[in-house]
């Protein structure tokens, strides 16, 4: 029922054209990946139903173009996942901007992300709170997103090389966390590092995946599903 009201949304955002306003400065010189990224923001974020301003702002301003692999930089912003090399994907535009407004960030926040991949979720993530840490757990993934990270001039990210199914206990509590790959339950120590107020997004399971909130108040734990998604399984620790 969800799918289908998204999927019409989606359909309807195609006819519309970008605002002047949209558009920016009319004496800028011409940018086609801003025009692009105007373009993703509109049709496949916007319509599909993701309104959090500063969500829509970071995705138009993080140039996903420049964390994809050279190859794929004619698809960067193509509604869907892209290869990033290892056998791992960079996900779909729409899913990073509900994941990222799922977590309600208001900009001082001290963030987790476990699964950097391309690094391009941790930047839109770093658009829009104080400090980032991310996990990767292969090498040259961890390594390549540092480097994009530092050249596009993320400062307040910090990438680490490891597992992340114990999240990084040094850095804790987070107020909000996000895990782009799938394990069967809720890692506990996930859970452990959410400071009181904070966020978990998370997809769980192992075909059938639903995407998970986890919240911690002063009350306790509570629970929602948002909606189906396709990850990456997580492994490490998570396939044990
Ligand atoms: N957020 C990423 C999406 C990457 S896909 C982006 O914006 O590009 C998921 C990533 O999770 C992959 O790079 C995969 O290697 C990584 N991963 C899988 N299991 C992990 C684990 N246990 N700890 C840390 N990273 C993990």
């Amino acid at each position: 029922m969800r799918r289908g009201i998204r999927l019409a949304a989606a359909l309807l955002g195609l006819g519309c054209r970008v605002s002047a306003a949209e558009q920016g400065d009319a004496g800028a010189a011409p940018d086609p990946t801003a025009q692009a990224r105007l373009r993703m923001v509109r049709d496949q974020v916007e319509a599909r139903g993701v309104h959090d301003p500063r969500v829509l702002a970071a995705m138009r301003k993080v140039p996903r173009h420049e964390l994809v692999p050279v190859s794929e930089r004619d698809h960067a912003y193509d509604d869907r996942p892209l290869p990033i090399g290892e056998g791992q994907t960079i996900s779909q535009p729409y899913v990073v901007a509900a994941m990222t407004e799922a977590l309600e960030l208001k900009g001082d926040e001290r963030v987790l992300e476990v699964g950097t991949g391309s690094g391009y979720q941790a930047a839109v993530l770093a658009e829009l709170s104080q400090q980032v840490y991310s996990i990767e757990i292969v090498p040259a993934l961890a390594e390549r997103a540092r480097k994009d990270l530092a050249r596009l001039g993320y400062a307040n990210v910090e990438v680490r090389q490891g597992d992340g199914w114990r999240g990084w206990p040094e850095h804790a509590p987070f107020d909000a966390i996000v895990v782009t790959a799938a394990p069967n339950e809720v890692p506990p120590e996930l859970i452990e590092q959410l400071a009181v107020g904070g966020r978990l997004v998370i997809p769980v399971g192992r075909f059938d995946q639903e995407l998970v909130r986890i919240r911690k108040t002063a009350e306790g734990i509570s629970r929602e599903v948002l909606f189906g998604v396709r990850f990456v399984p997580m492994r490490g620790e998570a396939e044990k």
